[in-house]
């Protein structure tokens, strides 16, 4: 299970190159990081020395979600996914900037493709918990399969892009201590699009459950597929979207109501205790 998670653990941000096949890993020399392989079922890694003791775990929880994400999202055939666990947040920029240019000073993750992931290490513990490493891999991973059923996903829309990875890695907020549904305004989707705020790591995955729970999986495949087109998919304006989404939050995660009791979710299939 995934326990809800403060609003500043969700940082992970993902780039897409939507123009063709894409190397597997960076190709730019990363000063200090002499990166090792390990193959899994069905996933490659490349991972340097702090990550040596712990790989064939970190490739087993991932593997876990591999099937799982791509059924979610209707995708039938996956590459082979290769994921870059970085020592430190020097070499992730080293590698990636001559791929995607600079990256935000939040960002701890990207996809390159659909089949290249690169993340910093699960076991860079001055930046987050092991536990928490895992699931912003398996966050990059569910970007690759979104960008394998639209490749033209990347950040069109961010809102959405964003929303489907967090939904499927389980990276929710509780609703309740968020002043869009406790008091307001709702976000809009210009703020939610915009590298200037981080807004959309707290409240995506309440998007995916809204949608996927209230129009089924289909339809959340046919908006991944239209680029977040709310008007076309669903016959909503972006304002009566939003406000349906605003209401099922407050009245799914009793927003307002007087209730201690803890909630957790999971992934895909999800419950509140
Ligand atoms: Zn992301």
């Amino acid at each position: 299970m995934t326990r809800l998670r403060a609003a500043a653990a969700c940082t992970s941000i993902a780039l897409a190159c939507s123009s063709g096949p894409t190397s597997p890993g960076p190709v730019a020399p990363v000063p200090a990081a002499r990166f090792l392989s390990f193959q899994s079922a069905r996933l490659a890694f490349r991972y340097t020395s702090i990550d040596a003791s712990t790989i064939a775990q970190t490739a087993s929880l991932v593997e876990a979600e591999i099937d799982r994400i791509p059924d979610d999202l209707g995708v039938t055939e996956m590459p082979t996914v290769t994921i870059t666990l970085y020592p430190s947040i020097d070499s992730l920029r080293t590698a990636v900037t001559p791929l995607v240019g600079s990256i935000p000073s939040f960002a701890s993750g990207l996809v390159t493709g659909a089949d290249a992931v690169h993340i910093l290490s699960p076991n860079l513990i001055e930046r987050w918990a092991y536990r928490d490493g895992i699931t912003s891999a398996i966050h990059e991973f569910a970007h690759c399969v979104s960008l394998r059923l639209n490749p033209t996903f990347g950040n069109q829309p961010r809102w959405l892009w964003e929303s489907v990875a967090l939904f499927e890695a389980g990276q929710y907020t509780d609703p309740r201590g968020l002043t869009y549904f406790t008091s307001g305004p709702l976000p809009t989707f210009a703020q939610l699009n915009s590298f200037d705020n981080t807004i959309i790591y707290d409240v995506g995955a309440t998007f995916g459950r809204f949608i996927v729970d209230t129009r089924g999986w289909d339809t959340f495949r046919a908006l991944i597929r239209a680029n977040g087109d709310v008007s076309r998919v669903l016959g909503l304006s972006e304002a009566a979207f939003l406000n349906e989404w605003s209401s099922y939050v407050r009245t799914f995660f009793r927003v307002g109501v007087a209730d201690s009791r803890p909630m957790t979710l999971v992934p895909a299939t999800f419950e509140i205790a």
